[in-house]
């Protein structure tokens, strides 16, 4: 059985049985038959449906808000935005795809040579439950428009959301079966990719869950992308405004209770400015109100399970014993962890070394911007990383030095349907968003005529 569990009441909401191997390969057919249909479809036809499940996004957004809060104790109001944004990324998609995928013509010594992107078929999608829609839709919009079919295999705490989504685009008139939830544990991905209906497979979580299905992939010769996790730094140059700095920043680590692959997970100061950063900061984190993840008021809601929090407690307290200091926080109750600030943080301790999937922040200072790109490379992380100064011109010229997939410069690192995402190193590979991440799933075919 799968279940679904509240973690800010500890109650169990639902319960959910697991397919059999055969469902899933009934599941798996079925999607591959309605593929062979859907691949012909005009970009008219998928623009008309895609536009539709945007609108039942917003239309009944507050109930799959509910159902995300109640599922992973994200605050209501920040699922209510992961809902919005969802719709954008289906409008985004519709009003573009056919563009992105024109056959492209290439100049040769042919009378005629050119480019198509066709689809592949039936795409694998693995996902966490950080965002239960958002990273579900980002994968979802670009693979339907390009005329491929998706199997979901979400993360088993939230099975509600991800029937949801696959009501979403039943209601909006795509093919029963274009796109399935599949109820499956992690054991039974494996499998799933060696469906030889099985053409591709995307996955956004952790490190070794990615090793395994890109190994599985591999094996099978089998395209892969891998969206895994982050140790953004945010930098802080003494020349930065830094109220806006700090505004930001806090947002930039404590939004979704910390839970983001693309959180500043670690703060570099200018030494010059680390003090007066640091006091406006803790006056700031201080003002963030905690509590039930129903309640409008609630930016900081709970970890999505006790056992999550228990691990963050423990990079905590390791990094105590190595001689952090803590600023503010520290202390679990259950599922909760407040927002912490550590200090006197070194490059050996597990809140600097290791992501820290919660609303923990720790603060480092450095003397040149040299120290502070060395300190930021040194994670084996590369996801993105956030640049705070007023000298633009001298921190364009920094760019190429930052082993990342992402620099934003005085902004914090955020995913925007128009600009690819992803990461390089231990982050991953591949890109999701924008004209690149809908070419990942589409067979670039080269045409030449004599
Ligand atoms: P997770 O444990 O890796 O789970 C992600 C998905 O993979 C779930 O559906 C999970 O299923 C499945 N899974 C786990 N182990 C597997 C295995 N051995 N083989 C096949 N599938 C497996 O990650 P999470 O705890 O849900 O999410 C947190 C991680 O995701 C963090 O590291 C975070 O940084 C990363 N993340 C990255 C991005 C990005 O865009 N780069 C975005 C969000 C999160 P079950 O639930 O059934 O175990």
């Amino acid at each position: 059985m799968i279940y679904s569990i509240n973690p800010y009441t500890g109650n169990k909401i639902c319960s959910f049985t697991e397919l059999t191997d055969a469902e899933i390969a009934q599941q798996i057919n079925k999607a591959d038959a309605v593929y062979n249909e859907w691949k012909n479809t005009s970009f008219k036809e998928r623009s008309q449906l895609m536009l539709h499940a945007a609108k039942i996004l917003l239309a009944n957004k507050k109930e799959y808000a509910s159902t995300i809060s109640e599922e992973m104790g994200k605050p209501i109001k920040q699922a209510i935005a992961e809902v919005e944004k969802c719709a954008w990324v289906c409008d985004y998609y519709a009003e573009n795809a056919k563009e992105f995928l024109l056959e492209k013509q290439i100049p040769t010594d042919a009378k005629k040579s050119y480019v198509s992107f066709e689809s592949l078929g039936v795409i694998l999608a693995v996902m966490p439950w950080n965002y239960p829609f958002w990273q579900v839709f980002r994968f979802a919009a670009p693979a339907l428009m390009a005329g491929n079919a998706g199997v979901l295999k979400h993360a088993s705490s939230v099975m509600q959301s991800a029937n949801n989504i696959q009501q979403i685009f039943e209601d909006a008139g795509f093919p029963k079966g274009l796109f399935q939830n599949l109820v499956i544990g992690s054991s039974k991905v494996d499998s799933v990719i060696k469906n030889p209906k099985i053409r591709a497979v995307t996955l956004t979580g952790s490190k070794p869950a990615g090793s395994a299905v890109a190994s599985t992939a591999a094996k099978e010769i089998k395209k892969s992308v891998l969206e895994l996790g982050g140790n953004n730094a945010f930098i802080v140059l003494k020349d930065a405004n830094i109220d806006q700095a700090v505004e930001i920043g806090v947002n930039a680590r404590y939004q979704n209770t910390g839970q983001s692959c693309i959180a500043a997970k670690r703060l570099l100061l200018h030494e010059a400015i680390a003090e007066e950063f640091t006091e406006k900061y803790i006056v700031k984190v201080k003002q963030l109100k905690s509590g039930d993840p129903l309640n409008e008021k609630t930016y900081i809601g709970v970890l999505a399970r006790e056992s999550l929090a228990e691990d963050l407690e423990k990079q905590v307290e390791d990094s105590l014993k190595m001689g952090a200091h803590v600023l503010l926080g520290g202390k679990r109750k259950q599922a909760y962890y407040p927002p912490t600030i550590l200090t006197d943080v070194t490059n050996e301790m597990p809140v600097f070394i290791e992501e820290t999937f919660g609303p923990v922040i720790a603060i480092k200072t450095f003397k040149t911007i040299e120290e502070a790109i060395e300190i930021s490379n040194t994670s084996e992380f590369g996801l993105g990383v956030s640049l705070f100064t007023e000298n633009i011109d001298e921190a364009l010229k920094l760019v190429p030095r930052f082993q990342e997939g992402a620099v934003f410069i005085n902004e914090l690192v955020k995913s925007d349907p128009r600009l690819p995402f992803g990461g390089i190193k231990q982050s991953g590979y591949g890109r999701e968003l924008g004209s690149f991440g809908i070419k990942e799933f589409v067979n670039i075919k080269t045409v030449y005529v004599k």
